[in-house]
């Protein structure tokens, strides 16, 4: 079989010139790891920011077949992300499909034409040869046992239909590329392995895939993280014997993880049970918050905004230089998280927070009587993560069973028998108001401390200690009042007498 020339100039042509294209190619694995989401993002960036074309490709040939499921969740990260894309299995574009089990047939013909050119070889090797040529060296490079088939030996086998691989013909020599992080690197290609093109499923490799498609798809800036910088040379080979110009390589450090129950630093890895970006969205952190931090993990503003810590997507598509991105590793550290999140939730404007924060103060406070907006506006400067929500404001459903002694707090000058008092006094005065409102309960405690001639602390401690049963609450006495409702405070107001009587 030899390949279609009108074929192949038709692919050719089909290819986009004249802007930058970049693409995100995640595998469809269930979930976003960190370092995925940062090389999603100055993906993204680099398009944006010059202008050009944001592809999203999905290289499920690893798996066989497509995962629904694990695609969408894919598609739902990218949009909470703001990582739009201008090309994609479910937007199309020019150099369609965008799956690369849709694209299977294409590779076989790619490799073919290897093989014609002498840059691979099909191998007939069978798994038991390769376990043994691999039982001492797990690492041992393929032996090029099938490289000296002849021509009718190669035939007789695969008129016999053995299965077979075909493997890419490393040349000797040594290979030189060019990464926009680490600069010039040169290895032996004594060093390199026959790798397998073609698995005998008729299914590329990931190695041959990339660059079959990153060619067929235009792409010019190839952003992929550093592990696998060293099989960089091998596709520097396959685009010279394809004899197609090579991207600009962007090789991303590690994101490592310091992790505060150990105290350690270590690459950042799902096995390990370190939080996938699914997973910091299920701990209550914004989206907006995760990317901004995500885009510090290994690149750098320079210049005037060089102390910059926040950045909106638009700033940061302007800030987003090659030049700033990091060589060495990263570490993403959650109290670093805690701060950007908990600034992006002080922004929020009262309603947007409140949206968030509800399905989070749902989770406690079950009563339809309580208006979630009212608490949200008492959380808002006072958590760092939504997941901090549903215990800060358990007691609204169920006061808790708590300890006489939080009616003593020195600071207020409140013992049991103070509070005693002041709940005795402020019970009347609450049950008079005929407004429940935030000024008239308000006033009304006030009042009351300047007649009994003691500081508002003094009464509103225990006052709060009773309403709450706690004691650390978002928001102090007048508040929590309001939102109890009248006659739920007068109850926990006689509990608490009770408590101290
Ligand atoms: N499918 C590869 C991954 O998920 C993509 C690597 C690349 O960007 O080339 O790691």
């Amino acid at each position: 079989m030899t390949i279609d020339k009108g074929w192949l100039d038709e692919m050719e042509a089909r290819i986009p010139h004249g802007e930058a294209r970049t693409r995100f190619a995640p595998s469809p694995t269930g979930y976003m790891h960190v370092g995925n989401l940062r090389t999603a993002l100055y993906t993204w960036l680099i398009a944006r920011h010059n202008g050009g074309k944001f592809i999203l490709r999905i290289e499920d040939t690893d798996q066989g077949r497509l995962v629904a499921d694990a695609v969408d969740v894919i598609y739902a990260t990218m949009r909470r992300c703001g990582l739009t894309w201008d090309e994609g299995p479910d937007v199309g574009g020019p150099v369609g499909p965008y799956i690369q089990t849709e694209r299977r047939d294409l590779y076989g013909k790619y490799a073919q034409l290897l093989i014609e050119k002498g840059c691979a070889y099909r191998c007939f090797c069978t798994e038991e040869r390769l376990e043994e040529l691999h039982k001492d060296d797990p690492n041992a490079k393929y032996d090029r046992h099938c490289l000296s088939l002849s021509p009718e030996e190669i035939q007789a086998k695969l008129d016999a239909g053995e299965p077979y691989v075909i493997r890419q013909k490393i040349p000797e020599g040594s290979t030189t590329f060019h990464d926009a992080v680490y600069g010039d690197i040169t290895v032996d290609n004594a060093e390199l392995d026959d790798q397998i093109l073609i698995k005998s499923d008729g299914l590329p490799t990931y190695n041959f895939a990339n660059v079959v498609d990153d060619h067929l798809m235009g792409i010019t800036h190839v952003v992929r993280g550093a592990e696998y910088l060293s099989s960089a040379p091998k596709y520097n080979l396959l685009y010279e014997a394809f004899g197609w110009e090579v991207p600009t390589y962007i090789h991303c450090a590690s994101v490592m993880f310091n992790d505060p129950a150990t105290g350690t630093v270590r690459k950042m890895s799902k096995r390990h049970g370190d939080p996938s970006y699914q997973d910091l969205v299920e701990q209550g952190y914004l989206s907006q918050a995760v990317v901004n931090y995500v885009a510090l993990l290994g690149w750098a503003p320079h210049g005037d905004i060089a102390e910059q810590e926040f950045f909106t997507m638009d700033e940061l598509v302007r800030a987003f230089e090659i030049e700033g991105i990091s060589k060495s590793p990263s570490a993403f550290d959650m109290d670093k998280l805690n701060y950007f999140n908990a600034a992006y939730l002080r922004n929020l404007t009262p309603e947007e927070f409140a949206r968030e924060a509800q399905p989070w103060i749902r989770q406690t406070v079950k009563n339809p009587a309580y208006d979630t907006a009212a608490i949200a506006a008492l959380l808002q400067a006072r958590c760092e993560k939504l997941s901090d929500i549903p215990e800060k404001v358990d007691f609204f459903d169920a006061l808790p069973d708590y300890d006489v002694e939080l009616f003593t707090n020195k600071k207020s000058k409140t013992n049991g028998e103070v509070s005693l008092e002041m709940l005795k006094q402020a019970y009347p005065v609450l049950e008079g108001l005929g407004c429940w409102s935030q000024d008239a309960i308000h006033d009304g405690l006030v009042g009351l401390a300047e007649t009994l001639s003691v500081k508002n602390a003094t009464l509103m401690w225990p006052v709060r200690i009773a309403a709450a049963g706690k004691a650390v609450t978002p928001g102090g006495a007048v508040e929590i009042c309001r939102i109890l409702g009248k006659d739920e405070t007068l109850r926990r107001i006689k509990l608490g007498m009770e408590k101290l009587q």
